[in-house]
């Protein structure tokens, strides 16, 4: 076991020096960017390994299993993130554990999450391709949306969240999703974060602004 939270320890480690170097290399004060660790499909000792290295922002993807985590993990300070595509069915449910939904891409999850009893932070998803199946709203809509969410009180809207298209140079693809953040914030002048940026991509999402890592396989090694 101490193997390998060593060896989980040491790619925490590699991982946060080069969030570092990318955030000096663009002029950014490392200490404004959360990373989240993205731990789907991983048992639940894996964030106990995480907690015990000092990480506090965990990413799931999945209901129920992020509930069930969150359940068995609630002696832990955790803060929890909800960064996959949420099922209007499964919203209210969703908010029981999440402290922040990343993938607010429609007027049915607004409404469906208007009713719950706390105030919950969210990021609308914004899609960056033409292909309306990889998630997220059109950008000729999302003004809208965000209208919508910043009308509704259990939600407070943090800001944009986008994950990089297949068939495009990521960074091109976050430069178009920080001038959607510019327009973003003169509708809701608080919404200034910015998710974006994964294993393969973070280092762009820095270089264009991203407030919010969520990195999995970097840190935790492949998924099960
Ligand atoms: C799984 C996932 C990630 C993390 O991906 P890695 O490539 O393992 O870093 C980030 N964002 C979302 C939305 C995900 O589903």
């Amino acid at each position: 076991m101490s193997g390998a939270i060593d060896s989980l320890g040491a790619r925490l480690r590699s991982v946060q020096e080069k969030i570092a170097d990318a955030a000096t290399a663009v002029n950014r004060d490392p200490s404004e960017i959360t990373l989240i660790v993205v731990t789907k499909f991983h048992p639940s000792s894996l964030i106990r390994d995480l907690a015990a290295l000092g990480v506090r922002d965990i990413g799931e993807n999945r209901h129920p299993e992020a509930g069930n985590k969150f359940d068995e993990l609630s002696d832990l300070d955790l803060t929890w993130h909800f960064i996959g595509q949420l099922q209007t069915k499964k919203a209210r449910q969703v908010a029981r554990y999440a402290d922040v939904i990343h993938g607010i891409d429609r007027v049915g999850l607004v409404d469906a999450l208007s009713p719950i009893e706390r105030r919950i932070d969210c990021f609308v998803q914004v899609n960056l391709t033409s292909d309306p199946g990889r998630g997220g709203v059109q950008p000729l809509e999302m003004p809208q949306l965000i209208e919508r969410v910043i009308e509704t009180p259990s939600l407070n809207l943090r800001g944009l969240m986008a994950v990089a298209p297949l068939d495009e140079e990521p960074r091109s693809a976050f430069a178009r999703l920080r001038e959607l953040s510019e327009l973003a914030t003169t509708i809701a002048p608080g919404a200034t974060d910015i998710s974006a940026g994964m294993t393969g991509d973070f280092v762009d999402a820095i270089a264009e602004g991203a407030t919010h890592l969520r990195i999995g396989t970097a840190i935790t090694g492949n998924r099960p």
